[in-house]
């Protein structure tokens, strides 16, 4: 089948390069042009562990091709999916700017009928509202085309995007009216064979779906570090506690990771988001207020951490950061808890020696040549002259450390890990002054 998408970023390039392996044709259009130039050459923009590969024999295969020309795009195929951002807007609402774009885009180039796809993060009845203005487009111009606005939220995951594109757990799709799920079972059938994954809805169900599945993520990830912080005024232990409570089947052990708080393009935003859908439709959702501010003071918990062991006295000392994109196997810093990490340390006087596998051309890109900053070639390097360590993400390659080396290499000998990667007697037995979440400090 021919598929065209709009925008190339995490979500439109891994469904193009997926949909292009098992067999569709996929034309993509961007509005940045130095990317489509990129993406033509091959060279993926974003860091996605197996993307760039399947990019080149896609590409070479003559199954992908990358425009940024909309009547090329538009005129390519019946079958047209949205993929483009929906940001926070400053009220916390998502900014649906450039979704209505491209609806604008689809109707001033169309010239036959379309089933366009909406797989952006938007609000409850977005899909309606996309149909309602392609019409009325359609109709000043005269013409009179069948448009059908179906949503298709997305549940991939950065740093396993293509993973879980080849493999869904679920595909939601929501078609108002007459459910002709035909073309969904056509352009999926690679994906899920009998069809089992195909969950069929209305579209503000399927709309509501993608907000409810990530609010309740976030919800656990607050859940445990609102315990973690009680663990340790209380003198337990966090890692024990989540061992004990997810072993009941009805919670289960994922997403229950105390830590320095969750970030990325999608938790945080759709949080807010949710939270400005509810107060429209008059509903104070109390639940997510509260795990949007478990997180913001999570976002913290570090900078406090340093704070206290130094009794405030961080200005011209230096910390080594590991870690910077917001969970591992990303590039991706948007809303990362090292920002504000960061961003708390310069404002107390103190430098940081930062390094991570993936992110440090985003870190560049964010903050420029920055005084306080400087960008190590390695994790070791990081180390030099500096007072203490950070831990920010937990990053395979950080699991094992050269405790020798950081014991050395650090003036005050302390480490703080935002995401327990270490056991604290281990850290006793190398003479380290160990905080980590939700466990008594040690050493
Ligand atoms: P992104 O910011 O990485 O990419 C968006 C792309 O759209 C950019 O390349 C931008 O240039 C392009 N674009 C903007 N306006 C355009 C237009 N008029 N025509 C063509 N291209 C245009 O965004 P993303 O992370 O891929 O997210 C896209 C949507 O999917 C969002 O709504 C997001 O909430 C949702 N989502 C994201 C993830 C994720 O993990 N990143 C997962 C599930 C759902």
């Amino acid at each position: 089948m021919k598929i065209t998408i709009f925008g190339t970023g995490y979500v439109g390039l891994t469904q193009a390069a997926c949909l292009a392996e098992v067999g569709h044709t996929v034309c993509c259009i961007d509005i940045d042009e130095r990317r489509i130039a990129q993406l033509n050459q091959g060279l993926s923009p974003i860091y996605e562990p197996g993307l760039e590969a399947l990019l080149l024999s896609n590409l070479s295969a003559g199954r992908l091709s990358f425009t940024t020309d909309a009547t090329e795009a538009v005129g390519f195929s019946k079958v047209i999916f949205i993929a483009v951002g929906t940001p926070p807007d400053e009220d916390g609402s998502a900014d649906m700017q450039y979704v209505f774009a491209v609806a604008h885009t689809i109707a001033e180039y169309s010239r036959e009928s379309k089933v366009v796809i909406n797989k952006s993060t938007s609000p409850v009845g977005t899909a309606q509202r996309i149909q309602a203005r392609i019409q009325s487009a359609l109709s000043k111009q005269g013409r009179d085309l069948g448009v059908q606005v179906v949503s298709n939220p997305e549940f991939l995951k950065e740093g396993s995007a293509v993973d879980d594109c080849m493999r869904p757990e679920r595909i939601i799709i929501g078609i108002d009216g007459e459910q002709n799920i035909e073309l969904f079972r056509e352009i999926y059938k690679p994906f899920s064979r009998n069809h089992e994954k195909l969950i069929v809805m209305d579209s503000r169900s399927a709309e509501l779906t993608k907000y409810a599945a990530n609010c309740m993520l976030a919800t656990k990830i607050s859940f445990i570090n609102e315990m973690a912080n009680l663990a340790e005024r209380l003198g337990a232990d966090i890692e024990m506690v989540r061992k004990g409570i997810g072993s009941d089947s009805r919670i289960g052990y994922d997403f229950i990771y105390a830590g320095c708080g969750y970030g990325g393009s999608c938790f945080p935003k759709d949080i807010q988001a949710l939270q400005r859908i509810a107060g429209e439709a008059g509903y104070q959702p109390l639940l997510l207020e509260a795990v949007e501010s478990v997180n913001q003071r999570q976002k913290q918990k570090l900078f406090d951490n340093i704070r206290r062991h130094y009794n405030d006295d961080i200005s011209g000392k230096t910390f080594a950061v590991w870690g910077l994109s917001f969970k591992p196997n990303t590039d991706d810093m948007r809303e990362a808890p090292s920002r504000v990490l960061l961003e708390s340390l310069w404002a107390a006087g103190a430098r940081v020696r930062a390094f991570d596998p993936e992110a440090m051309h985003e870190a560049r890109r964010i903050y420029g040549e920055h005084p306080g900053l400087y960008l190590a070639d390695s994790k070791e390097e990081a180390l030099e002259g500096a007072h203490a360590l950070v831990i920010i993400t937990e990053w395979l390659n950080f699991r094992v450390a050269d405790f020798g080396l950081i014991r050395q290499r650090l003036v005050n000998r302390v480490v703080f890990d935002g995401r327990n990667i270490f056991e604290p007697e281990q850290l006793v037995r190398e003479d380290l002054t160990y905080y980590s979440i939700g466990r008594a400090v040690s050493g």
